[in-house]
């Protein structure tokens, strides 16, 4: 069995039917290939700085919106680790809606980062915003976290998709399941097959929330792709409130992990702390999801 990806054109003329090797040409019916379920039948694991995701692994990623400074991070992520959260986030590259907001600490907030997750022992990612920038992120963290913002950003994505490092990809705010599966496949056919799909919410006319959380996304997206699929429940709902229920429903909904922010002082936040957990409620958090962790026969695996 071979697999031929590439210019349909170009395949079309080779006419393969035509050589007395070749039994059979079954074109695969999506858009997307290699992130199909077509493609590969078994479920990807991906391995962030050495925690899996997928294939029965769950992780729970878990950090500040924005990376503030080095006492912020650091207190954060103690706190996150004592309660069993599995990979530190941070941004410090922030695309923010407005240009007056706090921007992030740049590669100085990357250094941070890099140094907490040392000291902490927490594997991390970090969002990247500009190609330029792909060289440090890869250097400093272990993951790349693209936004929903840069979800459909396509030189962004072939980018990040020449290194090996993996992936976080965030659905963005207004696209399409399949739109999401696109933009993963932008980033496997340059090669890197290390992707994490993150469903985050969408714009709807609901206005009671920041955004509507798609679970219906999770079950969709495991049936006809075999990447890990995570939900940012932070993000899709905008409510600290809301955060922990959603995530227990991501849970039971078949994700992969989710993605939880977390901040030593929400009230004091630079950037989303309406939707932060306080570490007290990051813990709280751990206890009432690790019952549906077991439910649906999951395990979550610290760094070995
Ligand atoms: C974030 O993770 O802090 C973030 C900016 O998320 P999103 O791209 O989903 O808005
Ligand atoms: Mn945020």
């Amino acid at each position: 069995l071979l697999g031929a990806i590439g210019d349909e054109r170009v395949l079309e003329g080779l006419h393969f039917d035509s050589y007395p090797i070749v039994e059979k040409v079954t074109p695969i019916l999506t858009a997307y290939k290699m992130v199909s379920r077509d493609f590969q039948k078994e479920d990807s694991v991906i391995s962030i700085g050495g925690v899996k995701l997928g294939g029965g692994h769950l992780a729970v990623i878990s950090g500040p919106c924005a990376i503030e400074s080095y006492e912020q991070l650091y207190t954060t992520a103690v706190g996150i680790k004592e309660s069993g959260g599995t990979i530190l986030r941070g941004g410090a590259f922030k695309p923010r809606t407005s240009p007056y907001s706090f921007q992030g600490l740049g590669v100085e907030g990357l250094k941070i980062l890099n140094r907490v997750s040392q000291e902490v022992g927490l594997p991390t990612v970090t969002e990247i915003v500009d190609i330029c920038d792909v060289d440090s992120v890869e250097e400093y963290a272990d993951a790349f976290q693209i936004g929903a913002r840069n979800m459909q950003n396509y030189r962004l994505l072939q980018a990040v998709g020449k290194r090996n490092k993996p992936v976080i990809l965030k659905r963005g705010l207004a696209a399409t399941v399949d739109d999401l599966l696109m933009s993963a496949e932008y980033i496997a056919s340059e090669g890197n097959t290390n992707i994490i799909l993150c469903e985050r919410g969408i714009r709807t006319f609901e206005t009671a929330t920041r955004n509507t959380l798609d679970l219906n996304a999770v079950p969709y997206l495991k049936q006809h792709c075999h990447l890990p699929v995570i939900v940012d429940p932070s993000h899709g709902t905008g409510v600290r409130e809301l955060v922990q229920p959603m995530a227990a429903a991501s849970v039971a909904a078949g994700a992969d992990g989710i993605m939880i922010e977390t901040h030593c002082n929400p009230t004091m936040a630079l950037s989303d702390g309406k939707q932060s957990l306080d570490l007290e409620q990051f813990e709280d958090l751990m206890v009432y999801i690790s019952k549906f962790v077991d439910v649906v026969g999951k395990e979550m695996q610290n760094k070995s």
